[in-house]
């Protein structure tokens, strides 16, 4: 499949749709070699502006894929629009969809010990075709890297998505994927909590109106801080406008 992708603030997002993305991915577990998926969003491409070891870490992600609303306006101001925008949470449902046709392996690491429990057998009710492997917490230290990577390794998956915070599960994720040797490995930050039913995805009005950032505002105020990234990068990518969509 031909590669489209558009840059963003020096970040290479892919610019195919939901569908085209899964079957991507689908061709990446037939291949074997590992894939990392990151679904990125304003503040991580805050973030990689930020801090230049995060931003050669995205650089080098197999796929880039539009989360966030940001990032699709931001790709029209270039000029050179993505599909649409291909959120983190729905991408793993469809894998796991797609998952049930080629019987796919699956593990699942990351949230609290409840929450991953109560993750894996929730999915394996949506998606019985689907197997999941084996599932650990995402709180262990990095002493304990090696084991949990081991873990993983022996049950030999198509798929491992990783649910830790985006700053510590990219890293986790490209530091690891070569040994790890699963095929596609995808960091979907708080979407665990929301399959458990730990916390509630925002109300489809929310979806709808490109809302979701205000209702989890509100759900979670301590994440203000963080959402000031969003303004800073509304601002950065009107002032670069002429020249943003350039790879660099
Ligand atoms: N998490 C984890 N290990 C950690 C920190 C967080 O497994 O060391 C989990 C946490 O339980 C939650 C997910 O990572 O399920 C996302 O956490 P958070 O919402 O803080 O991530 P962020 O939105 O900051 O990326």
């Amino acid at each position: 499949m031909e590669r489209r992708i558009v840059t963003i603030l020096g970040i290479p997002f892919s610019k195919w749709g939901m569908q085209e993305t899964v079957r991507y991915l689908t061709a990446a577990v037939s291949a074997r070699k590992p894939h990392q998926v990151i679904t990125a969003n304003p503040v991580m491409v805050m973030a990689a502006l930020e801090d230049p070891s995060y931003k050669k870490m995205m650089q080098q992600a197999e796929l880039i894929v539009p989360d966030g609303t940001g990032v699709v306006w931001a790709s029209r101001i270039g000029g050179d629009p993505v599909t649409e925008r291909v959120a983190g949470y729905d991408l793993l449902h469809e894998l796991m969809k797609q998952g049930e046709l080629h019987r796919w392996k699956v593990y699942l690491l990351g949230a609290s010990p409840e929450v991953v429990e109560k993750t894996a057998s929730r999915l394996k009710e949506l998606y019985p075709g689907t197997e999941i492997v084996g599932y650990r917490d995402g709180y262990f230290t990095a002493e304990q890297d090696e084991e949990v990577v081991d873990e993983i390794r022996k049950t030999s998956p198509d798929l491992l998505f990783v649910a830790r915070g985006a700053d510590t599960q990219e890293p986790w994720i490209a530091k690891y994927k070569q040994r790890l040797g699963v095929p596609v490995v995808m960091g979907v930050g708080g979407s665990f909590d929301v399959i458990s039913g730990k916390t509630k995805r925002a109300p489809k009005l929310f979806q709808k109106l490109r809302l979701e950032w205000l209702y989890r505002l509100i759900k979670e105020p301590t994440r203000f801080r963080r959402m000031l990234a969003l303004p800073r990068f509304a601002v950065r990518v009107l002032r670069e406008r002429g020249n943003l969509t350039k790879s660099r």
